[in-house]
C-alpha cells in the first residue's frame, strides 16, 4: 500500500529536485496520495522536528545534506547498507519506529551502463575524488562492483577515515601520485562539491595524459556539464553527470515506500534537464 505523505528534508532544501521526480511518478501512476513536499529542517532541532513530522502523518522522508547522519542516529531499525555507511537518506516512519535505509550507493550503481561496469569498473583501477558523504556511497558501490578503488581528498585524513570505516584495504592517493594514478585508472568519479558554484573550476586533476578509454563521472548535475566534465570532453573522453544517479536513488526510495518499481523515462530525464 502506498504511503500517503512523503517529503524531502534538508537544510537548505530549496533547490532539491526530489519533489519534481516523486510527483512525476505519483501523477504518472495516478496514486491517490498527497504531493511530495520539501521541508527545511534545522539540524539543531532535528529530533523535535522529526516528531512534528510524525505527528503530521508523514510516513516517508528523504534526507539530504546535512542531515543524513542525524537521520541514521535517530532510527530504530537500519538496513545493512545504512549501517555500513552510518548514514540514511530514506526513512519510513510508523507509529512505533523509524526504519532507515540508504539508496545512494544502489542509485549510483543503477545509473551506470552494464558495459561501463564490465569494461571500466570490475577488476579495474578506479579513482574517487572527495571523501564527503556521497564519496562513502560511491566508494562502497565501486568496492561492491569488484573494483580496486582508491581515493583522493584535499584533506587526506578524511580519506583514511572513510577507507577505514568501510573496511577497504587501500590507502588514500597522495597529491604527488595523483596524476600517475589517474592516468592508470579506468573510471574516475568526482564526488567533491567543487564546480557546483557558477564560475568555479574543478582543477584537481590534469586531464593531459588520461587514457581515451577512461570513463569520467561527476556527481554534480547542476550545472549539467561541470568544468570537470568539460575538461574531460575536450580530451575526447566519455562522461556522465549525476542526474541519472539522483533519479535512480529516488526510484529506490519510491519502491521502499510504495512497493512500486518505477522506470526512469526519457520524459522524466528531459523534464529535469530543462530545470
Ligand atoms: P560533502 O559531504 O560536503 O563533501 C564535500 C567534498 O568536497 C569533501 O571531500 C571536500 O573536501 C570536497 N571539497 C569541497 N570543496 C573543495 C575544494 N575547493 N577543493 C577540493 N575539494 C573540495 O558533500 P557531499 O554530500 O559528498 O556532496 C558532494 C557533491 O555531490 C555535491 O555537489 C552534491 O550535490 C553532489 N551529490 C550528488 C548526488 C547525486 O545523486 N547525483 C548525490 C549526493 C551528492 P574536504 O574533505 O577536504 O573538505
Amino acid at each position: 500500500m502506498a504511503i500517503d505523505k512523503t517529503a524531502v528534508i534538508g537544510f537548505p532544501v530549496d533547490h532539491s529536485l526530489s519533489p519534481i521526480i516523486h510527483n512525476h511518478w505519483i501523477k504518472e501512476l495516478a496514486l491517490d496520495i498527497k504531493p511530495y513536499e520539501k521541508l527545511n529542517v534545522d539540524p539543531n532541532m532535528f529530533e523535535e522536528q522529526m516528531n512534528n513530522l510524525k505527528a503530521e502523518g508523514f510516513g516517508g522522508i528523504n534526507v539530504t545534506v546535512p542531515l543524513k547522519e542525524l537521520a541514521f542516529n535517530i532510527s530504530d531499525e537500519t538496513s545493512n547498507v545504512s549501517k555500513k555507511l552510518r548514514s540514511a537518506n530514506t526513512l519510513t516512519l510508523s507509529s512505533d519506529k523509524i526504519n532507515a535505509d540508504n539508496t545512494d550507493a544502489v542509485g549510483f550503481i543503477n545509473s551506470l551502463d552494464k558495459k561501463i561496469i564490465e569494461e571500466n569498473i570490475t577488476n579495474k583501477k578506479t579513482l574517487v575524488l572527495g571523501a564527503g558523504g556521497s564519496a562513502r556511497s560511491v566508494v562502497h558501490a565501486l568496492n561492491e562492483l569488484g573494483s580496486q578503488v582508491r581515493l583522493f581528498n584535499r584533506t587526506p585524513e578524511k580519506a583514511s577515515i572513510l577507507l577505514n570505516d568501510l573496511s577497504i584495504n587501500s590507502s588514500p592517493v597522495s597529491t604527488e601520485e595523483l596524476d600517475d594514478y589517474a592516468n592508470s585508472s579506468s573510471f574516475i568519479v568526482n564526488t567533491t562539491s567543487l564546480g557546483q558554484k557558477e564560475g568555479e573550476c574543478n582543477n584537481i586533476l590534469s586531464f593531459e595524459n588520461i587514457g581515451v578509454e577512461t570513463f569520467i563521472y561527476d556527481l554534480i548535475y547542476n550545472p549539467k556539464r561541470s568544468s570537470f566534465l568539460e575538461q574531460a570532453e575536450a580530451k575526447g573522453l566519455k562522461v556522465q553527470n549525476g542526474l541519472r544517479m539522483l533519479i535512480e536513488q529516488a526510484a529506490c526510495s519510491f519502491q521502499i515506500w510504495h512497493e512500486i518499481k518505477v522506470s526512469v523515462s526519457d520524459e522524466l530525464m528531459s523534464l529535469l534537464e530543462g530545470v
